[in-house]
């Protein structure tokens, strides 16, 4: 008798389990969906230009620079930007932009720089000749002027100037990629601090203190990313705002004007 009121009860809680696991993701996906809605609406507001640092020379200075969005985060990001008077950049990847179309416009319209990442954002393609790097290119400049009405020219290669898993598709393709970069009138911008917030499961201590443990006097390029999966990222950022305004570090955007920071190019 006891055994079977044992079998009985762990039956049911199974049930139960793999049923409170659906509800778990059915939950998440409509938060999404919700939040994406609430986004839609949401007007753009123009950031105060006094709290915007061009390209004043500033003996400490935060360049924070999102890379792989737009997506749901971005909306959150750019709340809490405004809400801080912070200026930020953006390297945008062409799936991401077509679905959050509003979200590129709000950050334009609010005086962040919108500036590209990659089209595809796969290394085998762009990385497997210079013609398909630049077919890329071209690809996601358009995807951002029919939104802005402007075709950018700064750019960040996926995986950075340094990166050497492009080996693995030609050899030497990032040394023609950013030679014909140079030549060609477009500004390549890597990152001297990394926020980690790339890898696996990084939380929002992990990212904060991977950043302000890094800051120094002259130029803080920030590596963080506003892709769907980055929450902690949205958690850290108005920690790390708060930190840096209080030891008097001022934010600006990345322009044509900001010193140009490259990694060693290893390929
Ligand atoms: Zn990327």
């Amino acid at each position: 008798m006891n055994k079977a009121v044992c079998f009985i009860v762990l039956f049911l809680s199974f049930f139960l389990f793999i049923n409170l696991d659906e509800d778990k993701v059915l939950k998440s996906s409509l938060l999404e969906e919700e939040n994406f809605n609430k986004m839609e609406k949401k007007p753009p507001v123009r950031l105060e230009k006094e709290n915007i640092v061009l390209s004043e020379p500033s003996p400490k200075t935060i360049y924070l620079t999102f890379d792989d969005g737009p997506s749901y985060l971005t909306n959150q990001i750019l709340d809490i930007l405004e809400e801080k008077g912070v200026p930020a950049t953006f390297f945008v990847v062409g799936a991401n932009i077509e679905k959050y179309k509003d979200v590129v416009e709000r950050a334009y319209i609010s005086g962040h720089t919108i500036a590209v990442h990659s089209d595809t954002h796969v290394y085998g393609y762009i990385y497997s000749s210079l013609d398909n790097y630049l077919n890329d290119l071209n690809s996601i400049r358009s995807k951002v002027h029919n939104i802005t009405k402007d075709y950018p020219r700064i750019v960040r290669l996926p995986g950075g100037t340094s990166n050497t898993i492009s080996k693995k598709y030609k050899e030497g393709v990032v040394s023609e990629i950013t030679h014909w970069l140079d030549k060609h009138d477009y500004y390549y911008f890597d990152w001297n601090i990394d926020s980690l917030d790339a890898s696996g499961n990084a939380s929002k201590e992990v990212i904060y203190n991977s950043v302000i443990n890094n800051l120094k006097t002259g130029d803080n390029i920030i590596l963080m990313h506003d892709s769907s999966t980055k929450q902690s990222t949205v958690e850290a950022l108005p920690l790390i705002i708060d930190y840096a305004k209080k030891y008097d570090y001022t934010f600006a955007k990345i322009t044509k004007n900001t010193n140009l920071y490259h990694h060693k190019v290893r390929n």
